[in-house]
């Protein structure tokens, strides 16, 4: 354990896509700039050793918070990495099947338009592209989806991973026992106002 300067939080993504991939569950923090997620896996990811790599998840109600850490072999560089999401599907089978052990990966998150895709690229709403008018207003024509226009959107996974093993799901009343979320919590939640 380090004793320097407290590691800077580090919050600018989009949020974390969970897939299968390579046979393992991936846990990918999101970013919508390809340069900027080279830049943070060089800068930063790329220095940490994996078995001490923590990623944390505390549940409040319909949300939580992702919490991800690690020592660095170059600390002055180093982030950890939060975020407040709202649960999802995705998340919910992650946390059922995560069997202890993901990867990390970055993505690059691109919102695709109508005019980007295939016919047969799905909506947000869950109706293929080619269900969507191709008017000025692309609404979705099927049935009677109230969807106003297309959106989707496409992840790309870097090649590059880590191999996390130290997972942990922990309820609010617990947070003190864990240092890394203790420290998240109180530098991003509990004393938002004293920041620096
Ligand atoms: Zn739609
Ligand atoms: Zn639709």
């Amino acid at each position: 354990m380090s004793s320097q300067s407290p590691i800077p939080w580090f919050d600018d993504f989009f949020g974390i896509a969970y897939r299968y991939y390579d046979l393992r569950m991936n846990v990918v923090p999101l970013l919508s700039d390809r340069k900027q997620s080279v830049s943070l896996w060089r800068d930063t990811i790329h220095w940490w050793s994996d078995p001490s790599i923590k990623i944390r998840f505390v549940e409040t109600g319909d949300k939580y918070w992702f919490i991800m850490g690690s020592d660095s072999q170059k600390p002055d560089t180093n982030l950890s990495f939060f975020k407040v999401l709202q649960k999802s599907e995705n998340y919910e089978r992650f946390k059922k099947g995560h069997g202890g052990e993901a990867y990390l990966r970055l993505g690059v998150y691109t919102k695709k338009f109508l005019s980007d895709v295939k016919k047969n690229a799905m909506c947000d709403c869950g109706h293929e592209a080619e269900d969507h008018d191709e008017g000025d207003d692309d609404v979705c024509l099927y049935n009677n989806c109230d969807c106003k226009k297309f959106s989707s959107f496409q992840v790309n996974l870097l090649k590059r991973k880590k191999t996390i093993t130290d997972i942990a799901f922990l309820e609010e009343k617990d947070v003190k026992d864990d240092p890394l979320v203790w420290n998240c919590l109180n530098v991003n939640k509990y004393s938002k106002s004293e920041q620096n």
